[in-house]
């Protein structure tokens, strides 16, 4: 029986490039997706491909969901629970950034509460759901490494760094920080372990508008390793979590940033 995991937006970007990963691994995968239907076909596609590469069998479904709502939250977690069984790993990925970028003293109600609905709000209730779920259900053998369930939160370099044009998004990255470690702490004792993965600055629909900005910065010497990153460099990181190879770690943060994170003198 192959091990299985749930990944919230995974239509594009990081979270198909964490869906790739894991179909190479021979995980079972549901890939969310918000709007973009034909997107989330091609990951299905690519992931079927890459699990064949490594002559692993998975099934690989998507379910349109938008995580903001409590409806679309309780139809996704059914589809999965009648598709795939339990689940062993819950990949909180989905997330957006604000339409517009407006200084911290003009920034909008209306962008607060859609970055705080998407971002914080349904990953808060979606792993809430899904945990009472996992300790509900029978631990399965699997065939793929993985032991413990788990659960993992992308945030971003956001959740720490002061961006005064998107303030909105920055606070509700720091309240991932909190939600991985109420949850680490909460479900320990149910031998689910829970992590925050720290994206830096990576090559996908969300950045490319910003992409001669962030080429100038980077070239400059903004992260010790001077390249974009990838959603591959993410995948990896949820690659050793999904295959226990932090198996005494939880409420962990992996930088995924090229060395951003590090004050250097
Ligand atoms: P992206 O390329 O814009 O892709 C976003 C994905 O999330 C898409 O699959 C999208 O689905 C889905 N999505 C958006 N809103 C959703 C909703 N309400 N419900 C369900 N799915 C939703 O973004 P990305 O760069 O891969 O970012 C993925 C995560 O990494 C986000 O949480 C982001 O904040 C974080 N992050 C990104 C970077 C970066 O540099 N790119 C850095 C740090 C952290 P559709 O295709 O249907 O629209």
């Amino acid at each position: 029986m192959n091990p299985t995991a749930l990944i919230t937006g995974a239509s594009r970007g990081i979270g198909r490039g964490i869906a790739l990963e894991l179909a190479r691994l021979g995980w079972d995968l549901i890939v969310n997706y918000a709007r973009n239907a034909a997107a989330a076909a091609e990951t299905i596609e690519a992931c079927l491909n890459a699990a064949q590469t490594q002559s692993r069998n998975i099934q690989v479904r998507s379910f349109q969901a938008d995580i903001a709502s409590a409806d679309d939250r309780e139809k996704l977690v059914a589809f999965a629970e009648n598709s795939v069984g339990s689940l062993d790993l819950l990949v909180n990925n989905a997330g957006v950034a604000p339409l517009v970028r407006s200084d911290l003293l003009e920034a909008t109600e209306e962008s607060f509460d859609r970055l705080i609905a998407t971002n914080l709000k349904g990953p808060f209730l979606l792993t809430q759901r899904v945990a009472r779920a996992m300790i509900a259900a029978p631990q399965p053998p699997s065939t793929s490494g993985s032991r413990g369930r788990k659960i993992i939160f992308i945030s971003s370099v956001s959740a720490y760094t002061a961006s005064v044009n998107r303030g909105d998004y920055c606070i509700s990255k720091a309240g991932v920080g909190m939600l991985t470690q109420l949850f680490a702490a909460r479900l320990a004792e149910h031998g689910i372990g829970v992590f925050e993965i720290r994206p830096g600055i990576i090559a996908t629909d969300m950045t490319h508008a910003v992409q001669a900005k962030y080429d100038a910065l980077i070239q400059g010497g903004l992260t010790p390793i001077r390249r974009w990153g990838t959603p591959e460099d993410v995948a990896k990181a949820v690659a050793a979590i999904a295959s226990d190879l932090l198996p005494f770690s939880t409420g962990e943060v992996l930088n995924v940033d090229g060395g951003f994170h590090m004050r250097t003198l």
